[in-house]
C-alpha cells in the first residue's frame, strides 16, 4: 500500500512504526474471510482491510479520530486472526494499538462509555476491587434487564450478567512466595498469578503449582507483580499500560537477578501475548528497553513450558473426550497451536477441535461488556461448534475464553492446566 506521510509525520516513531505496517499491506482481502466481525456483520470497514483504510486515512491526515472509525475500531475484538491469514506478514496487532492510543488522546467519548471505560480500568487489574465489585454484583444482578433497556447502560448489564453467582475463596498460592519443586530442582520459574483470573478462579494458579513442583519445577509468586496491563493497552490507555509493564519488568528482572529464571510462566494467554510484546512496548525507554526485551524472550505459556519438559506417565486415566478451545491470544497472539491438545491427548485425554476454531468466542478481553450483542453472537456460535463435537468438557488456556463459553455452554469448561495436574496426581478440578 503507498503512502504518504510527511518526514515529519515520520519523525515520530509511533507513525513510523505503523507506516512500515501499512506499506506491507497489498489490499488482497484474505483477511476478511477470517475475521469474526466481518464474518459477523457483512461490512468491510469492519474487517480488517477496511480497518486498516481508515487508520491509514486517520494518521496520514493527522486528524483527531471521529465517531465512524471509533465505531469500527471499538468493533475490533484484537483477535489477530488477521495476522493469521495474512501472507504479507502485516503487523495489524501494533497498527491498532497505534489507532486506540490515537482514538484515547483525540476523541472524546460520551459520558456513559467514559465512566464504564474508567470503571473497569479502576476495578479489574486489582484482585481486590474486583473481588469487591462481583460481590456488589450479585446485589445488582436483578436490575441487568433494566440496564438492558437503555443504550448506554446496556454494558453495565453485560457486566452484571457475566459476574458468577459465586466469588471462590481466595487461594494463598496468589500471594507472593516460593514453592519448591519436588526432589532435584530442574528448572526455577516465575509466576504471573494475575487479576482477574485469580479472584474468578484461583484453582488455575494452584493446578500450575501443584503440577510445576512435582515436575520438579521450583515456582516464585514475585512480590511486585501486577496485571500484565493488557486490559488497559486494549483501551488505548497507554501510560497505564506501561507503567505496569515497568513493574512488571522490575519484579521479573529482581529474581533474574537473584536466582535466575528459566521462564515467566502465564496461564491466561490474553496476558500472554501483551508480555510477549512488552520488549516492543518499551522500545522507546531505554532504561527498560533492555530489561522487557530479556522479559518477553523468558515469557511463555504454562503449556508451551510445559511441552520442553519430560512429562512422565499419567497416574489417573481419565477417559474423557474434550473439546479444545483455542484462545485467539493462544493461536493467533501466540502461535501456540499443537502444544496444549499434544500435551493433554498425552495425558490420556480424548481430544476434539470445534468447528471454526479460528473464530473468537467473543470474550476478548473487555469485549464481552463494551460489545454485548456481537460478543453473544460470537460466544453462541462458538458454543454450537463445541457442542456439536459431543465432548463431555471444554478446556482452553483464557480465563477470558472460560467465563464467557461457560455463561452459554452446558458442559464444564477448565483451563488445560487444570486437566493436567489432575492426570498427573493432582487434585480433579472442580466442576468435573
Ligand atoms: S483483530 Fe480480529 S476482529 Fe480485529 S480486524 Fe483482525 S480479525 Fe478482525
Ligand atoms: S491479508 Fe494482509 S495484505 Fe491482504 S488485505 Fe489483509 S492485511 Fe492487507
Amino acid at each position: 500500500m503507498q503512502t504518504t506521510f510527511t518526514a515529519e509525520q515520520l519523525a515520530d516513531p509511533h507513525v513510523e512504526e505503523s507506516e512500515k505496517i501499512l506499506r506491507k499491506c497489498v489490499h488482497c482481502g484474505f483477511c476478511t474471510a477470517t475475521c469474526p466481525t466481518y464474518v459477523t456483520l457483512g461490512n468491510e470497514l469492519d474487517s480488517p482491510r477496511g480497518r486498516i483504510y481508515l487508520i491509514k486515512d486517520m494518521l496520514e491526515n493527522g486528524r483527531p479520530a471521529d465517531e465512524q472509525i471509533v465505531t469500527h475500531i471499538d468493533r475490533c475484538l484484537s483477535c489477530l486472526s488477521c495476522m493469521t491469514t495474512c501472507p504479507s506478514g502485516v503487523n495489524y496487532m501494533h497498527l491498532v494499538d497505534h489507532a486506540r492510543a490515537h482514538i484515547e488522546q483525540t476523541y472524546k467519548r460520551p459520558f456513559a462509555d467514559r465512566a464504564i471505560r474508567s470503571l473497569l480500568a479502576a476495578v479489574l487489574p486489582y484482585p481486590a476491587r474486583f473481588r469487591a465489585a462481583l460481590m456488589l454484583a450479585k446485589i445488582g444482578r436483578p436490575f441487568a434487564g433494566l440496564f438492558e433497556a437503555l443504550p448506554a447502560l446496556k454494558p453495565l448489564s453485560a457486566m452484571l450478567k457475566l459476574a458468577p453467582g459465586s466469588v471462590p475463596r481466595r487461594s494463598k498460592n496468589s500471594a507472593p512466595g516460593l514453592h519448591k519443586a519436588a526432589g532435584t530442582r530442574k528448572k526455577r520459574v516465575a509466576l504471573l498469578t494475575g487479576c482477574a483470573q485469580a479472584v474468578l478462579d484461583p484453582g488455575i494458579n494452584d493446578a500450575t503449582i501443584s503440577l510445576l513442583t512435582r515436575l520438579g519445577v521450583e515456582v516464585v509468586v514475585p512480590k511486585g507483580e501486577t496485571c500484565c496491563g493488557s486490559l488497559v493497552h486494549h483501551m488505548g490507555r497507554e501510560e497505564a499500560a506501561l507503567v505496569s509493564a515497568r513493574q512488571n519488568v522490575d519484579a521479573w528482572t529482581a529474581e533474574i537477578e537473584n536466582g535466575g529464571l528459566d521462564a515467566v510462566i502465564i496461564t491466561a494467554s490474553g496476558c500472554g501475548t501483551t508480555i510477549k510484546d512488552y520488549g516492543f512496548m518499551l522500545r522507546l525507554d531505554a532504561a527498560y528497553a533492555q530489561k522487557a526485551a530479556r522479559v518477553s524472550a523468558l515469557a511463555k505459556d504454562v503449556t508451551e513450558f510445559l511441552a520442553t519438559l519430560d512429562m512422565p506417565e499419567p497416574t489417573v486415566k481419565p477417559e474423557l473426550t474434550v473439546a479444545y478451545h483455542s484462545a485467539c491470544s493462544m493461536q493467533h497472539g501466540q502461535k501456540i497451536t499443537r502444544q496444549p491438545k499434544d500435551l493433554l491427548a498425552k495425558a490420556g485425554f480424548t481430544v476434539k477441535e470445534p468447528r471454526e476454531g479460528h473464530l473468537c468466542c467473543g470474550s476478548a478481553g473487555t469485549y464481552n461488556i463494551m460489545q454485548p450483542e456481537i460478543s453473544a453472537k460470537l460466544r453462541d456460535r462458538k458454543v454450537k461448534n463445541i457442542e456439536a463435537t459431543g465432548a463431555a468438557l471444554v478446556a482452553t488456556g483464557n480465563i477470558g475464553c472460560i467465563t464467557q463459553i461457560a455463561s452459554a455452554a452446558k458442559l464444564p469448561v477448565v483451563h488445560t492446566v487444570e486437566l493436567l495436574d489432575w492426570a498427573y496426581g493432582g487434585k480433579k478440578p472442580a466442576g468435573i
